[in-house]
């Protein structure tokens, strides 16, 4: 009988590393699809990135993920971008294609793709709230995914300002800077509102971001970024609306997803993903 006691190796830098569950979720996929892969959660501190990242090319890694603070420095150590990660300018997950290792952002692309069981983006009008790293890959992946026009609000009106340029200059969506300012109210005729900035992440679990909620009507998508908890305020005033909701669940597992597709070709079961982290009671 012969074996294989020589698993393929994929993980994640970050720092902190200890409160990520992204492990958990990507071995269970490993394990229910009977691969014989590991992902190492790793703490990796600033300085110590680039011998990290040679550490992983010395030992074939067939990829990995990069989470806080590493999403921009890990791209000097890298031999290419995907276009998205490219507009976006940050990196959260690392594939090995031959000798390269090429960085990509699954960030937006899982989001587009949990929003996609609900509503097709395309020709959409989108109001987005939040400018971060999470919003600019959400508003690069909407607009690559065909959305219409883009309105970004945000609390600070440069990092917002930069968002709505970045899509004018080099998608085919229409965007523009609404700055948030008291509550705001959702325009008429927008189809899908989109919450991505830190506001109702857990200990914030009682945050509600200023928004009209009046001015939410059935027939709305409302999407929110948070994934912990991922029924959140806003998602039940939405739901009480009459709106159909996504939430950041479905984000976190459909980033997963796109990861595991990248480093093993296979389509991963997104139920077990999902089911693993909600088994885990965060
Ligand atoms: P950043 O720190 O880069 O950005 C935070 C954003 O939230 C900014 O737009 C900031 O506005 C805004 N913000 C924070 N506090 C307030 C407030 N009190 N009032 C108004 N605006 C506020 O964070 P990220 O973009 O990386 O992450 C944002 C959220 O997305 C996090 O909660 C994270 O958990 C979630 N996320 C979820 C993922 C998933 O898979 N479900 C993946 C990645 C992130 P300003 O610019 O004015 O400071």
């Amino acid at each position: 009988m012969t074996h294989d006691f020589l698993s393929p190796l994929t993980g994640s830098f970050a720092m902190p590393a200890a409160e990520n569950p992204t492990v958990a979720m990507i071995e269970a996929a490993f394990r229910h699809h009977g691969l014989n892969w590991r992902y190492i959660n790793v703490e990796v501190a600033p300085d110590a990135l680039g011998d990290a990242v040679r550490g992983a090319r010395a030992m074939g890694w067939r990829g990995f993920n990069c989470s806080i603070p590493h999403k921009v420095a890990v791209i000097q150590h890298l031999d290419g971008l995907g276009e998205s990660a490219r507009l976006i300018g940050a990196v959260n997950t690392i594939v090995r294609r031959g000798d390269q290792l090429i960085g990509e952002n699954t960030d937006g692309k899982g989001f587009v793709k949990a929003l996609q069981a609900v509503t097709d983006p395309r020709g959409k009008s989108v109001v987005l709230f939040g400018a971060g790293g999470a919003a600019r890959a959400v508003a690069v992946e909407m607009a690559l995914a065909g959305a219409a026009r883009i309105t970004v609000v945000n609390r600070s009106a440069a990092r917002g300002q930069e968002v709505a340029r970045l899509l004018s200059e080099n998608t085919p969506a229409t965007a523009e800077y609404a700055p948030w300012e008291g509550m705001f109210r959702i325009p008429a005729g927008t189809d899908i509102v989109i919450h991505a900035t830190s506001i109702g992440l857990f200990p914030d679990v009682d945050g509600l971001p200023d928004i009209d909620l009046e001015t939410l009507h059935p027939g709305m998508v409302v999407a929110d970024g948070i994934h912990n908890p991922p029924l959140t305020r806003l998602l039940k005033a939405a739901t009480a609306r009459g709106c159909v909701t996504a939430d950041g669940l479905g984000m976190l597992v459909n980033q997963g997803v796109i990861g595991i597709k990248y480093w093993t070709g296979i389509d991963a079961d997104a139920g077990v993903m999902r089911q693993a982290l909600i088994d885990l009671k965060l």
